[in-house]
């Protein structure tokens, strides 16, 4: 079985990598400091990292509008949902919305067909 995750957590924790990266890069520059033009290309690049990473932030929040709290039939904790189907936060217990999917194997293609209405 593919280690599937939830996608909010995964988006999270993509934001959370640009903004470690962003600072890596920025910590990288402070090497070319007897380069300044290089040192600024980095800097710039680091902060287009953390600005990235605040958008994705902003991303996060949007789509946290459209999610659906269900109860995790498994863990019987609340998680939430984006589109049909999705993963439990809690316990990676696999979900969906539609019954016609119920019982068959967890596959993320079931969004993209949905996406394409
Ligand atoms: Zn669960």
């Amino acid at each position: 079985m593919k280690p599937y995750k939830n996608k909010i957590n995964r988006i999270r924790t993509f934001a959370l990598a640009l903004i470690f990266i962003g600072i890596v890069i920025m910590y990288v520059g402070i090497y070319f400091r007897n380069h300044p033009i290089v040192m600024v290309i980095f800097m710039l690049l680091g902060v287009v990292a953390i600005i990235g990473s605040t958008g994705v932030y902003a991303w996060i929040g949007l789509l946290s509008m459209k999610t659906i709290p269900v109860e995790c039939p498994n863990c019987g904790k609340h998680t939430k949902m984006l589109g049909r189907v999705d993963i439990c936060m809690h316990c990676n217990e696999p979900l969906t919305m539609d019954r016609s999917l119920e019982g068959r194997e967890f596959d993320q293609d079931y969004n993209k067909k949905s996406s394409q209405q």
